[in-house]
């Protein structure tokens, strides 16, 4: 893409309400714009961002033998009655709405109970099962307060799956395998090294039990515990002397992080299937509920954090694998033979598959390298009059602080 054809603008200022790191450079780089508290619009480049986690975890989902879908926002009250969450006194964040006959209406802030409703005409027996089925879905929440730009919206996207089991066993098989598969996800976006599982409300022993995904981020709202070996963490809520001594771990041993939760995944147990109604017959005839779990990731929340976490007092850095743009080819000088150069470089790398932002502005290139720096992407290639005459290309990470010049043979290969 060439950069004097991309419509967004980088600003100097973020408006003066955003307080949190992510969404003043966000805003900044033009990745998002600020529709009113807590709603976004995704920009090309913020777009870009998002489609390229959605299809790291959609892989992660499909391995797992899940099945994508995509439910209506729309939801009718009855399905959230049957299991009394339709009441706005029990559930806080409904947006609900009245059609013109009267009928009123609820938007989507989670699925359980419609899935599980639409899954009626769909298992009747135990050759049905298991069913695991996940979707990417814009979630409405009339959340109280908005914080953080995308890390807490009223309006974001979200993975979410469930898994629909025949006994304990199977039920259990897929929560662990998910607790895997959410490790690689994480991992692939580049937050392995800041991200824990933690145990949360219901703690460890009891059967009624979540599993929380928690990124070290100062912008985030929880508060964990992590062990000092590193490998365990704990939320707030379960830190206490009986959890500690379950474990068998002293509390000197861990120290106090905020943490954003990036995922969230639970147990039902059979019970919500048995208040909708969703039962298989066994190989013996008999009728019996089925399990569901429900597994969460925040989308548009995880680029919250991403940027959030790696970014610098310039502006973001994104890990490669999320990056808008492989590489960004920024020119200076106006000569023939930097243009000249420029643009073949273009073409060629176009042509090989690399995704470049090809920064073609006729600009000072102190503003172009702050836009390249507030914009993040992790490999910059510049292309001067300098580096024609050398026949080099001039290359940089985002993340170290030097250049170096390399033949175009040897840039390519970084890439
Ligand atoms: P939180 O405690 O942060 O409100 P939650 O327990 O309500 O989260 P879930 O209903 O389990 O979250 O949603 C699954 C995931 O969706 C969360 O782990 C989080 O990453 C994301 N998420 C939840 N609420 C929001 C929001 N208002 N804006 C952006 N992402 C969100
Ligand atoms: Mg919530």
């Amino acid at each position: 893409m060439r950069q004097s054809q991309l419509f967004t603008k980088t600003r100097k200022e973020a408006p003066a309400d955003e307080t949190s790191k992510n969404a003043q450079f966000l805003i900044r780089a033009g990745f998002i714009n600020k529709e009113m508290a807590g709603v976004y619009t995704l920009l090309p480049l913020g777009f870009s961002v998002v489609n390229k986690i959605k299809k790291i975890v959609n892989e992660e989902m499909n391995a797992l033998g899940s099945q994508e879908i995509l439910m209506s926002t729309i939801q009718p009250k009855e399905v959230w009655e049957v299991t009394d969450r339709w009441d706005s006194e029990k559930v806080d964040v409904w947006f609900k709405s009245i059609l013109k006959n009267g009928t009123e209406i609820g938007f989507g802030w989670s699925h359980e109970e419609p899935i599980t409703n639409m899954l009626k005409s769909h298992i009747s027996s135990y050759v049905d099962l298991p069913v695991y089925v996940h979707q990417f879905q814009t979630k409405l929440r009339n959340e109280e307060r908005a914080k953080s730009g995308v890390m807490r919206g009223r309006e974001f996207v979200m993975k979410d799956m469930y898994s629909y089991a025949r006994d304990e066993k199977e039920h259990m098989d897929f929560y662990n395998k998910t607790i895997d598969s959410y490790k690689r996800v994480f991992d692939r976006l580049g937050l392995g090294n800041a991200t824990y599982v933690t145990t949360a409300s219901g703690g460890v022993f009891s059967d009624k039990f979540s599993h929380e995904f928690q990124t070290i981020c100062e912008a985030g709202e929880d508060n964990i515990y992590v062990h000092k070996d590193g490998k365990m963490a704990l939320n707030e809520e379960v830190f206490n002397d009986k959890t500690l001594l379950d474990l068998g771990v002293s509390k000197e041993d861990f120290e106090f992080k905020k943490a954003a939760e990036i995922g969230n995944i639970f147990t039902f147990g059979t019970k919500k299937c048995e208040e909708i109604g969703l039962y298989f017959t066994d190989k013996d005839g008999n009728k019996k509920p089925v399990y569901l779990g429900s597994y969460g990731i925040g989308i548009t929340r995880v680029m919250g954090v991403i940027a959030e976490v790696f970014s610098d007092n310039k502006g973001l850095v994104w890990p490669k694998e999320v990056s808008p743009f492989n590489v960004h080819l920024v020119r200076l000088g106006n000569s023939d033979a930097s243009l000249a150069f420029a643009d073949r470089l273009y073409t060629e790398l176009e042509s090989k598959g690399v995704e470049v932002l090809y920064d073609d502005r006729d600009l000072r290139p102190g503003e172009k390298f702050a836009d390249s720096d507030l914009i993040g992407i992790p490999v910059r290639f510049v292309v001067s009059d300098k580096t024609v005459a050398e026949n080099k290309i001039e290359v940089k990470y985002r993340t170290s602080a030097e250049a170096e010049l390399l033949s175009e043979t040897d840039a390519l290969k970084i890439l």
